[in-house]
């Protein structure tokens, strides 16, 4: 048996799903809308269904999800990708996260972890037998130094891992922060694995800022998107590795052994979800503001201390000022036990001594799912 995981705990996520179903919790904790996603994205996935083929598609993805995901970054990021050349869709953005870390790190090869880290990135670096180089980010604004960077990059750094919008601080990097990743990654002649699931949920007008873009990293990004975190159909596990040829062909040759390829009738239906209109990305942050904004405003009404969200579906909340001694692992499990709300602690995000004071919640819900969350939670205090 790999000691590696016969080691690992199970996810945080699947543990505490699985609590919240056993105890029927309102689910606050891992992140999945409790809509039902477009009705025309799911439509032109059923009719795909019955009217296109059912055999293996390309090992690279369907042309037509190809060619939309290629067209959308050039229509919202100002990328141009060849959608022949550039891009491979993968069974979720999971496995391109594991495509992309084996196909690019041999053993012995660091790779640069900014913390907190989402908890699939070290379990994969480890067991392609990467070496992990931790960066520490600091509460509350979470932001990259200059210092921290030069600590963790060396001669031997051959991939860094960056997620922005950052999962579960739910805050953006500035400019100024990525240009400072960016140069480091271009002088240690390494490759940024830009982990941009979150790239459509960004609110109060902020851009997202892509790491293809920043100086020198055009032909030195595997950028990841997500079909699933875009039309919130995460079921679905449809997702997209984007870099330059040759980066493509050797992360494609990872995802071949992976899994292959992804159901042909849920990538017709992402690829046309694609094409929808400024409208749609607009409404869907409007809407998931105004969640964002209801779920913030009853806890601190109720007495809890939270933390500015400015990208993600996720809203910080800190225990130590809002008066609560337990850490967070201790204060989720009671929560969900005694309260009836799941939620994420920050602790899982990191390797060693982690931050212990500060929840994840889920706002991607109706009001009234909220609204019984935040009555529970002013009765846990
Ligand atoms: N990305 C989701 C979250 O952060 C979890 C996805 C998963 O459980 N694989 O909650």
């Amino acid at each position: 048996m790999n000691p590696l995981y016969a080691a690992m705990p199970t996810t945080i996520f699947e543990t505490m799903s699985g609590l919240a179903r056993e105890l029927g919790a309102i689910n606050l904790g891992q992140g999945f809308p409790d809509s039902t996603g477009p009705g025309d994205v799911v439509d032109a996935a059923s009719r795909a269904l019955f009217t296109q083929s059912n055999q293996y598609p390309p090992m690279a993805g369907l042309p037509v999800l190809r060619q939309a995901v290629a067209d959308h970054y050039a229509r919202h990021q100002g990328l141009d990708l060849s959608w022949a050349d550039e891009v491979t869709v993968t069974s979720g953005a999971t496995e391109a996260i594991a495509a992309a870390i084996f196909a690019l790190v041999t053993p012995g090869d660091e790779v640069v972890l900014i913390e907190p880290a989402y908890d699939a990135y070290l379990p994969l670096v480890l067991r392609a037998g990467g070496v992990p180089r931790f960066v520490r980010l600091a509460p509350p604004d979470w932001r990259l130094t200059a210092e921290a960077l030069d600590a963790a990059f060396s001669p031997k750094t051959r991939v860094a891992i960056l997620n922005n919008p950052l999962n579960p601080t739910a805050t953006m990097f500035a400019a100024a922060d990525l240009a400072l990743l960016a140069e480091r990654v271009v002088r240690h002649d390494a490759v940024l694995i830009a982990d941009e699931v979150w790239e459509h949920v960004v609110f109060d007008g902020r851009p997202h800022l892509t790491a293809m873009a920043l100086p020198g990293m055009r032909d030195r990004t595997v950028k990841i998107g997500s079909g699933g975190k875009i039309f919130a159909l995460t079921g679905w596990k449809v997702g997209w590795m984007c870099a330059a040829p040759g980066l493509t062909r050797v992360v494609a040759k990872a995802h071949q052994f992976l899994t292959f390829t992804t159901p042909p009738n849920l990538q017709a239906g992402i690829a046309h979800g694609l094409g929808k209109d400024e409208r749609y990305f607009t409404t869907m942050r409007a809407d998931l503001a105004r969640s964002r904004d209801r779920l913030t405003q009853g806890l601190e009404a109720a007495g809890w201390r939270t933390q500015p969200s400015v990208g993600t579906y996720f809203l910080s909340v800190d225990l130590a000022a809002s008066g609560i001694a337990l850490d967070d692992t201790a204060f989720c499990d009671r929560l969900v036990r005694e309260a009836g709300v799941a939620a994420i602690p920050l602790s899982a995000f990191y390797h060693a001594d982690p931050v212990v004071s500060v929840v994840r919640l889920c706002f991607a819900k109706n009001d009234e799912t909220l609204d019984q969350a935040i009555e529970r939670m002013a009765r846990a205090r």
